[in-house]
């Protein structure tokens, strides 16, 4: 048995470590993971609660539409109702966009590095991947809009960015949205937009139109990464079209709930912000003190060189029960990604560093 031709060749997404598999596998009692990029900090107590009182209902269906948490964001984000579609993790949403817009052999145009996702997906899919080298590890915008043609269906631009950390400006993003071809799809992934600080950052919603579509997270800023839900926002033209080729049932009801509770505690949100921040300074300094380079990051991972194999200081991390990243999949053999955690894993990742490296 064979499977279709665009299947063949896919190398599978290669997640960072469960926690409780190197605890069983190293015999560790006390791991700490900073490898995805998940809050440290969360769930909030207010979606706890919420997500106990679901539980009566899940010998039902979720509602297919998202009813309340589609009111909820449309009133939050200022947009219609018909402008949103969630998914299964805003990961999902990438797979929806493709589905509904890009037939084998038409093109997708994605950054190097950037999320890995956009080109398993499309690959998935069948198309024709363009890869546009980051430059000093930033999207080099004005190259990937170069390569746009009319066979061009989605560009993919992560902002900010994973792994690199870093964004586009709102300058940057106008120059590429002026005069693109029609047909080309413009896809902004803003998973960390929470994170950012910077004024010259672009809110992606700005720029919706019958071509743009910006997608948000749950997984990140709010620390539902385990319920998996995310939300893309656009015209209703692309909305209808993405809506019509999802599962029925893709955001189940706990899921829901939780995200409905999650946008209603500012708080949680502020002190994530808050304490991420912080955390991403004490890196920074700590690196400094190392003589390591790092990349400023506006997100809530740090990716950082540490001059020789990189893999192999993190197998020396996680012996040492500190789970971090290592970017080989992105062929940038002596960087690593660290999630910034609480403070008090935050301390531990360096000083298991530094026992490391100096
Ligand atoms: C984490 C991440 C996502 C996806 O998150 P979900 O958990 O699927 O919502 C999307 N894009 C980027 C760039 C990410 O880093």
């Amino acid at each position: 048995m064979l499977p279709r031709k665009s299947v063949l060749n896919i190398k599978p997404y290669k997640p960072g470590k469960p926690i409780e598999e190197v605890k069983r596998e190293l015999r560790l009692k006390d791991v700490i993971k900073l490898a995805s990029n998940e809050n440290p900090f969360g769930p909030s107590p207010k979606v706890v609660s919420a997500i106990k009182k679901s539980l009566q209902n899940i010998n039902r269906y979720p509602e297919s539409s998202c009813f309340y948490l589609r009111q909820a964001l449309a009133k939050k984000l200022k947009v219609k109702e018909n402008q949103l579609v969630f998914g299964n993790g805003s990961d999902e949403l990438i797979i929806l966009a493709l589905r509904a817009f890009v037939s084998e052999g038409d093109e997708v145009i994605v950054a190097y590095p950037t999320f890995l996702i956009y080109e398993l997906a499309a690959q998935i899919q069948g198309a024709r991947i363009k890869k546009v080298p980051a430059r000093y590890f930033k999207y080099d915008l004005k190259a990937m809009k170069r390569e746009v043609t009319g066979k061009t269906k989605i560009v993919f631009i992560a902002n900010p960015d994973n792994p690199n950390g870093t964004y586009v400006t709102k300058v940057e993003l106008e120059m590429f949205l002026n005069g693109l071809p029609e047909q080309a799809m413009v896809f902004i992934d803003e998973a960390y937009f929470d994170y950012v600080e910077e004024r010259d950052y672009p809110n992606g919603l700005d720029y919706i139109s019958k071509r743009v579509i910006v997608t948000r997270s749950f997984s990140k800023s709010y620390g539902l990464a385990g319920l998996r839900i995310g939300y893309g926002v656009s015209s209703p033209e692309i909305i209808k079209y993405m809506e019509a080729v999802r599962e029925p049932f893709n955001v189940n009801s706990i899921a829901q709930a939780a995200a409905i509770a999650a946008l209603k505690d500012k708080k949680f949100l502020l002190k994530t912000k808050r304490m991420t921040s912080a955390g991403r300074k004490f890196f920074y300094s700590e690196f400094k003190k190392m003589g390591l380079r790092y990349i400023p990051s506006v997100t809530n991972f740090v990716v950082f060189e540490v001059g020789k194999d990189a893999s192999l200081v993190c197998k020396k991390l996680l012996k040492k029960g500190v789970i971090v990243r290592d970017m080989k999949a992105w062929g940038m053999d002596t960087f690593i990604r660290v999630t910034v955690g609480t403070e008090k894993e935050n301390k531990r990742f360096i000083k298991e560093l530094k026992r490391i490296i100096v």
